[in-house]
């Protein structure tokens, strides 16, 4: 078996992709992307999955054909809320059965079909409780899971304070978790400071950048209303606004500051990358391309 503790903590720069299970169901269309990123030595794919299980049964099917067909190790988000500790127990043995022992354990973002409280009473109100119980848990303990968490780089938007978030994120370091992904930010500087955080708090744990490429103004305007604290430097705030009906220049903006902002990021020695794939090979492709020679694997 793999020792995904190996990978992720192995020298040199990482790269990671991240896919979504499609709506239309075209799951070989989703293969054929994945298998063109297979070019890029990926580390890791890594297969979201919807909170409240509605999409768990495609996230099963997609995490055991990353790995069983596409033949790249295989993440699977894997979320607490509203999960039971008997559910828990179960899809784990699901990913087992298909060959996923690694999962990037998540609190979920709450659907807005499903309430709240509910949510939050019957299954696992945060992450840190989801990896303390998979941890102390006999059967996840024999066999090893490899397990990664969330960093939100400028603080989760309902965190009461920056350095509130920082102690619950290094708390499921403490747990357990072998390695954090980090949610995206366009402004550097925010890295550095979580980075320092962490450091200050003893976390040695590898540490992924999320890279968000802006491709469509509209599609960028939604997720900013979700994380309501990232900083938009201005002049992607300006372009944002430009190309509100222009994605061919929108794009192209978007792989050219993605391109400068890993540039800058390399350059401060950060070695690991999680690309937010948004299931499309060109603009990852382009800025991988951008920065051909850089990554030591190209
Ligand atoms: C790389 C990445 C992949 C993602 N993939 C998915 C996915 O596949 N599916 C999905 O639904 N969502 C996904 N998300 C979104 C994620 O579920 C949300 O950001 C969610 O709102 C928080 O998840 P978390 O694991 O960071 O939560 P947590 O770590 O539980 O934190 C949530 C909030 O609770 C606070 N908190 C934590 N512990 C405590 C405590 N003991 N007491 C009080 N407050 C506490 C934290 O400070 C934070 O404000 C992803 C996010 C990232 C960065």
């Amino acid at each position: 078996m793999e020792i995904f503790h190996q990978i992720i903590n192995r020298p040199g720069h990482h790269l990671s992709f991240e896919f979504f299970p499609p709506k239309d169901d075209d799951l070989n269309r989703l293969y054929e992307t994945m298998k063109q990123f297979n070019r890029y030595h990926p580390d890791y794919y890594s297969i979201t999955w919807g909170a409240g299980g509605k999409t768990v049964r495609k996230s099963l099917e997609v995490a055991e054909a990353i790995k069983n067909r596409i033949g790249v190790t295989c993440v699977a988000h894997f979320t607490g809320l509203g999960m039971t500790k008997k559910t828990v127990d179960e899809l784990l043995m699901e990913l087992r059965k298909r060959n996923v022992h690694n999962i990037l354990v998540l609190r979920g973002d709450i659907p807005h079909s499903m309430d709240k409280d509910k949510a939050f009473h019957d299954g696992f109100q945060y992450a840190g409780e989801l990896v303390k119980y998979i941890r102390s848990h006999a059967a996840n303990a024999q066999d090893k899971l490899g397990i990664l968490v969330a960093g939100s780089p400028e603080g989760h938007p309902e965190a009461t304070s920056f350095d509130e978030d920082m102690n619950h994120l290094a708390y499921k370091v403490k747990q357990g978790a072998e390695g954090i992904v980090t949610q995206f930010f366009f402004d550097n500087a925010c890295f550095y400071r979580f980075a320092d955080a962490m450091h200050q708090r003893g976390v040695k744990v590898p540490v992924a950048v999320g890279v968000m490429i802006v491709t469509r103004s509209v599609m960028i305007k939604k997720m900013l209303q979700l994380s309501p604290n990232c900083t938009v430097p201005h002049e992607l705030s300006d372009a944002i606004a430009r190309y509100d009906n222009d994605d061919i220049a929108m794009e192209a903006f978007g792989v050219d500051f993605a391109t400068r902002q890993i540039k800058d990021l390399l350059d401060h020695k950060v070695l690991r990358f999680h690309f937010y794939t948004m299931n499309h090979f060109g603009p990852t492709s382009k800025v991988l391309e951008n920065l051909k020679g850089e990554f030591g694997r190209d």
